[in-house]
């Protein structure tokens, strides 16, 4: 790929993901990491070898017409619903723009994707990977189908090659949890797969770009409700909760820091304000930070928004 210019990791300020600034650098992998959602902002991708460069595309179409190709649904071992046509996420919230027209382009995706023969092999045991895995995380079924729709793709783009189809099932589901704004942090995608966390974080970063995915950074609110649930909270804490995201994002406290530790802080405090009191260790566990990112978060929100809180 000549002519495309590496960036260097020293320019990037901020996670393309999460928004968040808290990045690592390692200088010796060239790798910047976001340390909020774990995520690899690997800008030296485009350096890597010709197994990760996309077939042009009339040399896979006319593979997939050669080698008889296997519809949709002849793999599909129970992922046959449609990804589903309304714009709302599975708590009924509208799902952005942005994502919205990716999903339009999945919906469009899902009609036309056929698979080469020599893809095909695989693709029933990446489905039943996919289904095993989704079904550990509690994922809605339109949301496997949207992953299921990707790995797809990414199989047709040949980006398989090189990488393990566990890897790309978890960058699959990783994406479509994003796009349907039902995001899953990249700790609980690894806890149901032999897959590294930043393994997955790298496979995810490279099919966004290489499928066009162009998927908005996730937001505090999209994590509260399913860290509520875990957390067994109210009603009224989980509204608490979002009440008090709303208002650190009037007051702007909320650009630059990694969504899940405000989340998490913002649930912390909705425990106390309404007596239902879970520990910081608690709620770090389920929302996949540390402890510490929680007390932070948990100062800047109380001293900001002037809050009064007994611990
Ligand atoms: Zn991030």
């Amino acid at each position: 790929m000549e002519g495309k210019q590496k960036r260097n990791i020293d320019e990037i300020t901020k996670c393309p993901e999460c928004g968040s600034t808290q990045l690592v650098r390692d200088y010796e992998r060239g790798e910047l990491i976001c340390n909020s959602c774990g995520i690899v902002i690997d800008e030296s991708y485009f350096d890597q070898g010709p197994e990760w460069r996309a077939f042009d595309s009339e040399q896979s179409e006319s593979r997939s017409r050669t080698g008889s190709p296997m519809t949709f649904t002849i793999h599909d071992k129970g992922l046959s619903t449609d990804i589903s046509w309304k714009n709302k996420d599975s708590y009924g919230k509208s799902i952005p723009t942005r994502n919205r027209a990716q999903l339009y382009r999945l919906r469009k995706w899902q009609k036309r994707i056929k698979v080469s023969n020599a893809a095909e092999r695989n693709l029933s045991q990446a489905l039943q990977e996919l289904e095993r895995m989704a079904s550990n995380l509690s994922i809605p079924n339109d949301v496997r189908e949207s992953a299921a729709v990707i790995y797809r793709k990414a199989v047709k783009q040949n980006m398989i090659r090189g990488r393990s189809i566990e890897g790309v099932v978890a960058g699959s589901i990783y994406a479509a949890c994003r796009i349907t704004n039902v995001p899953r942090t990249l700790d609980e995608i690894a806890s149901v797969t032999r897959v590294k966390k930043k393994e997955i974080g790298r496979t995810y970063r490279i099919m966004s770009r290489y499928l066009k995915l162009n998927i908005m950074p996730s937001k505090p609110d999209d994590y509260v409700n399913r860290f509520c649930s875990k957390l067994k909270l109210s009603q009224e804490t989980r509204k608490k909760a979002n009440d008090i995201l709303k208002l650190a994002r009037d007051h702007e406290l909320t650009s630059g820091k990694g969504p899940t530790g405000v989340a998490a802080a913002a649930i912390y405090i909705a425990s106390l304000m309404n007596n239902e009191r879970r520990t910081q260790r608690s709620v770090s566990e389920v929302a996949g930070v540390t402890e510490v990112t929680i007390r932070n978060r948990y100062k800047e929100l109380t001293e900001k928004l002037a809050l009064d809180i007994q611990e």
